[in-house]
């Protein structure tokens, strides 16, 4: 699958920094930096002991031009991330210097790495199975601590290990399903087809708690994406205001595009809340703003969580009783705002608490400050229920994976039918063999060139 050419790449975002890194992976790496750096002591890097730092410059070897003072750290194999020979050029961080070194890296016979492809070797390599390979590009990306902490978790191989053991459970009883695929069905007895189909339905069960983390480890990875919603002067951009002031997580910005598309980020409990429309919210001279609630009601549809707004200073209005209207089918939390003013609101008019899936009541001050813990509360809540229970266990964030557990899990219970319908072993055996190739997709032991180009062309350049 891979040439053993040497490959190299600026390791560290573009733009100036204190530091920048060029990476370079492969049998010549060693060779290729030697041609190039020169230590004032003069000191060979081949002399250097693995894993350790040494001062010199890169220089033009043609020209003696000096291009940068650096350090340069040197990993041998197998001890290195891709299990290569890795050296690490620390440069000084700007674009210029950074790039007239990697020119003449690449001038020395090293190739320009593509995107991903530093990981894509270290899974080649065994380094990190397929699920690690992808927790990396998840913990780059993470928007808070808690999906630092899922990520790391899966890096580690803390999904890898579970599903590898269930994997590995099905093989056990495949093997044993197979051994009595050679005896005529009648000489197999009921007991030992009841332990098939008990020890078939455990690693089913087991599958289908991964399948429901699921959900809410996506609203970590991803962000829980959130609307808040109400008639003009409930209090939207106030209540905005008020929790990013305390709870703002990070503010994207789109390079290219105009502030409508900037995606703030709440940090509640960890959770990351992506704001929708914030901009609309802010805008109070904006057009759209005097379209009334219109253009709110819109973000509806396409939120995980709607967080409607009420001014329970006064009676409820006609654009009150759409909102309402709107959001009885979401997930929601009902905020009456400007809990500092009298009540002027009749309670009634709202979904009684008792009620299954009615959507929780907070009261608030935004401006005060009132009632924006339980607010907090209320949102995590309110997605994940279950969540402190579960947080102990593996948590599945990856669509990929998803597929491919949900796949596991039809395969066993076309398996599990088999059984109890007596059909031929053989089936049982081709539906589990199905099961165990699905769950090997997840950790890699079955894959495909295009599914590994997808997964590594998602890597920015240099990782
Ligand atoms: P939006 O149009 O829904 O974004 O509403 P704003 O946040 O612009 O608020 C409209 C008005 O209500 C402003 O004058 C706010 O100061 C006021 N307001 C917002 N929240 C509260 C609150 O909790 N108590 C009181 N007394 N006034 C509030």
């Amino acid at each position: 699958m891979f040439t053993d050419d040497t490959i190299v790449a600026i390791s560290t975002p573009l733009g100036e920094g204190g530091i920048g890194i060029v990476r370079l992976s492969g049998n010549e790496s060693l060779q290729i930096a030697e041609k190039i750096f020169f230590s004032p002591k003069n000191k060979s890097l081949r002399e250097l002991k693995s894993h350790r730092v040494i001062y010199g410059f890169v220089k033009n070897p043609l020209t003696g031009e000096k291009i940068d003072e650096v350090l340069v750290a040197v990993m041998k194999s197998p001890h290195s991330y891709t299990k290569e020979e890795v050296v690490e050029i620390n440069c000084h961080g700007g674009m210029i210097t950074l790039r007239k070194v990697l020119e003449i890296v690449l001038s020395h016979g090293a190739r320009l790495a593509e995107p991903g492809e530093f990981t894509k070797r270290a899974f080649i390599n065994g380094r990190l199975d397929l699920s690690q390979a992808e927790a990396v590009i998840d913990l780059i990306r993470s928007r808070t601590d808690e999906s630092r902490r899922i990520s790391l978790e899966q890096l580690q191989g803390k999904l890898s290990e579970n599903i590898i053991s269930l994997r590995d459970g099905l093989a056990d009883i495949c093997a044993s399903v197979e051994a009595c695929i050679d005896f005529p069905e009648d000489e197999i007895e009921t007991p030992e087809k009841l332990a098939f189909l008990d020890s078939m339905k455990n690693i089913r069960e087991k599958l289908q708690l991964l399948l429901k983390s699921f959900d809410e480890g996506r609203f970590f990875r991803e962000g829980l994406s959130t609307a808040i919603v109400g008639k003009p002067n409930v209090g939207k951009s106030s209540l905005l205001n008020a929790l990013l002031k305390r709870e703002r997580a990070i503010v994207t910005e789109i390079p290219g595009t105009t502030r409508d598309v900037i995606e703030e980020y709440l940090n509640i409990n960890g959770l990351p809340l992506r704001l929708m429309d914030t901009a609309g919210i802010r805008d109070v001279v904006d057009a759209a703003e005097k379209e009334g609630v219109k253009r709110s009601l819109k973000s509806i549809e396409s939120a995980d969580l709607v967080i409607a707004l009420f001014d329970q200073s006064e009676q409820l209005g006609q654009e009150d009783f759409e909102v309402l209207g709107k959001i009885r089918d979401k997930q929601a939390i009902i905020v009456l705002n400007k809990a500092d003013l009298q009540s002027g609101l009749d309670k009634g008019i709202f979904p009684a608490q008792h009620k299954p899936n009615a959507p929780s009541i907070v009261r608030i001050s935004a401006t005060r400050g009132d009632g924006l813990e339980e607010l907090k509360d209320t949102i995590f809540n309110s997605c994940l229920r279950d969540w402190k229970e579960e947080r102990e266990g593996v948590v599945v964030t990856n669509i990929r994976h998803k597929t491919s557990i949900g796949n596991a899990v039809k395969s066993l219970q076309k398996a599990e039918y088999a059984l109890i319908e007596s059909q031929p072993f053989e089936i049982l055996a081709l539906e589990l063999r199905d099961a165990m190739d699905k769950l090997g997709e997840i950790v890699g032991i079955v894959t495909t060139e295009d599914l590994l180009n997808k997964i590594f062309s998602e890597f920015c350049i240099g990782k």
